[in-house]
């Protein structure tokens, strides 16, 4: 036997990854579903239901739209801020359904709407600019006031590979919890993984001093209702997997790409707190 199917034999039950209610932390209306769709589904099952956060989910009036969130707006297929706000919610609430999990969305605009700090995908996938820090540690405040909360409850952030200045927002709000004694553990972006594996090399390179390691949980049970999920944000699937015309197909070979053997799998790193100073 391998290490990685000893891995695999050791913390294979989600019962093991999550204590109390787990609340999953999403940059974006999609990522959960997308990255640990398998893993919602199981702890669903298991209950207490999870519950799934979209950060930011904000709402932002036409007339402040830059050239840059209108240009993202036409590549979705929608032409204004109600259906699009309409739209991916009603997403949002479907694949919940189908994850059978609870949701909530705070009202943080999505960078793409936060004024002019980012207007163009180079910015959208770089540095975290320093006047948005803040939101990392308003974000874990929020987090631990909703009324799903309690002193139990495992948080699941992004990883940030990729570098989307949200999911790495998300991520430092994981650090700020961790450092206030909560469970948290960090989910592989998808599909950024996906089509560009070295995005995740890269960043666990980055974090490699505030990540523990890596914890498996076999999801081939619900992993036809994690797939029905992804496909229920039809504005957002064909965009983000524009690079193949088999979405199925892509999913299906990277969850099992660990064990194939053991069927699809998702992974999470737990997110370590700060050693004192
Ligand atoms: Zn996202």
């Amino acid at each position: 036997m391998t290490d990685t199917h000893r891995n695999f034999a050791c913390v294979g039950q989600p019962c093991e990854l999550a204590a109390g209610r787990a609340v999953f932390l999403s940059s974006h209306y999609d990522d959960v579903a997308l990255s640990c769709g398998g893993t919602v589904a199981l702890l669903a099952e298991r209950g207490p239901e999870p519950v799934i956060v979209t950060i930011f989910g904000g709402e932002v009036t036409d007339e402040v739209l830059n050239q840059f969130a209108r240009w993202k707006h036409g590549r979705w297929g929608l032409t204004d801020m109600d259906s699009v706000r309409e739209q991916r919610q009603a997403e949002d609430t479907a694949a919940a359904h189908i994850l059978r999990t609870g949701t909530r969305w705070l009202g943080i605009p999505d960078a793409i709407y936060r004024g002019e700090h980012h207007l163009s995908d180079d910015e959208l996938y770089g540095e975290v600019q320093a006047a948005e820090l803040p939101l990392a540690q308003l974000i874990a405040d929020e987090v631990q006031a909703l009324p799903e909360w309690s002193d139990t409850s495992t948080v699941f952030v992004p990883l940030g590979a990729g570098r989307h200045v949200d999911h790495q927002l998300v991520f430092l709000a994981g650090r700020h919890l961790a450092d206030r004694s909560v469970q948290v553990l960090a989910y592989e972006d998808c599909p950024y993984v996906i089509h560009t594996p070295l995005a995740l090399e890269t960043r666990l390179a980055e974090l490699s001093d505030c990540l523990g390691a890596p914890r498996y949980v076999k999801i081939a049970s619900t992993f036809e209702r994690k797939l029905a999920a992804i496909e229920a944000y039809a504005t957002q699937v064909p965009v983000l997997f524009r690079f193949t015309s088999d979405v199925r197909g892509e999913l299906t070979k990277f969850g099992q790409r660990m064990a194939p053997e053991l069927g699809a799998v998702e992974r999470f790193w737990p997110v370590l707190p700060q050693a004192p100073i």
